[in-house]
């Protein structure tokens, strides 16, 4: 191992991937370091493109427990994750989540750990913010599509954009680094894009934008929402000098430098851009399955094992075979002709 190190160390040498001890490497040489895990499907907005207004949810009985998710969690941690999310559904209405978020952080405090982040709505950001900085959070991802209170109370359904601009305050108040998600809508957010560019950089965010994918069964039609960020990126360099530049936070967005408000725009493109040849995350849902690609259908039962003894090796092993599977991307697709979501699951049930 030492020697394949100093061999890779060498200037001009190729980038082959080093196995360390502990290290999980999938079929394509990608070494797996990001864990995003949805703690609940259960959300208390109904974004259009995300959820039908009348979701069925899991029984509460089928989750596992906070201490499950943390064993899980922790398993990933010894095996090379350096960086883990809290997502959903909405992370932060898990009933007692601050206590698994507390528990997790321990990672952080012994240097196994880089990052321990969350993907929020921000419905809940008022009251959690303090503790969430106080748990070592240093940057989290707000999701936000609209600053017209009205638009959001129709993409949001039943969110109130009051409550989301004072967890946004609190957030930046305690501290956190907020990074803004935008899904970009056709005909919704389009011609806001601009303004809210300029919201987010002058209040020191930086900002990405998401094409819709297509996720689960949805009320309406996804071909009508579908905007490009190809033509979005165009019409935005009407107006503002944007310049490529390599910043990565781990995650698939491509930044750019925004010349006129000297902040940063990132685009996830898995429709117009495939991002898999970088992936390096798996991610686990609140009932301990672990889904390889948020693109494709097939899944790792990692509650069995988890369940099937207290020690960790067949856990540990359960993880090592499913990482020996993860494929080499997803093939989504805009289907027109069926009009029928590429994979059925939604989006707040593997986590988004
Ligand atoms: N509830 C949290 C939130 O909204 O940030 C976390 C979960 S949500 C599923 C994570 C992200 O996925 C959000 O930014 C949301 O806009 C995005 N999202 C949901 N459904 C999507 C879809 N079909 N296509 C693209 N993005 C989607
Ligand atoms: Fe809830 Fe997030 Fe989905 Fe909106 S995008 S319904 S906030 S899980």
């Amino acid at each position: 191992m030492a020697i394949a190190r100093d061999i890779a160390d060498r200037p001009g040498a190729a980038t082959v991937p080093v196995r360390q001890a502990g290290e999980m490497i999938d079929p394509f040489g990608r070494a797996i370091t990001y864990l995003r895990i949805s703690v609940t499907d259960r959300c208390d907005f109904r974004c259009v493109y995300c959820m039908a207004e009348n979701m069925t949810f899991l029984p509460k009985r089928d989750l596992l427990t906070l201490e499950e998710l943390d064993r899980l969690a922790t398993t990933f941690v010894e095996k090379g994750v350096r960086k883990l999310r809290l997502t959903g559904g909405e992370p932060l209405v898990r009933r007692n989540i601050m206590h698994l978020i507390r528990s997790l952080s321990r990672h952080l405090g012994t240097g196994a750990l880089d990052e321990l982040t969350i993907t929020t709505n921000g419905s809940q950001l008022e009251r959690f913010a303090a503790e969430l900085a106080d748990c070592g959070v240093k940057r989290i991802n707000v999701s936000l599509d609209t600053l017209n209170p009205d638009k959001f109370k129709e993409i949001t359904r039943w969110g109130n954009f009051a409550k989301v601009m004072a967890g946004i305050d609190a957030a930046q108040a305690a501290g956190i680094r907020v990074k803004l998600n935008a899904v970009a809508l056709k005909g919704f957010n389009d011609d806001e894009i601009p303004s809210m560019l300029e919201w987010a950089h002058g209040r020191g965010m930086d900002m990405t934008l998401i094409e819709t994918m297509p996720l689960g069964e949805i009320d309406g039609d996804r071909t009508d929402q579908y905007l490009p960020l190809s033509a979005v990126r165009a019409g935005l360099s009407e107006r503002f000098t944007l310049t490529d530049i390599p910043y990565k936070t781990g995650g698939p967005a491509r930044y750019v430098e925004v010349e006129e408000t000297g902040g940063r725009l990132g685009f996830i493109t898995p429709l117009t851009h495939n991002f898999c040849e970088s992936c390096n995350r798996v991610r686990l849902t609140c009932t301990g399955t672990l889904y390889m690609c948020l693109g494709q259908e097939d899944a790792a039962d990692l509650r069995t094992p988890l369940r099937a003894s207290e020690g960790n090796e067949l856990l540990s092993n359960a993880i090592d075979e499913a990482i020996g599977r993860k494929p080499e991307g997803h093939d989504f697709i805009i289907d027109r002709e069926t009009r029928k979501p590429a994979v059925s699951r939604h989006m707040s049930v593997t986590g988004g």
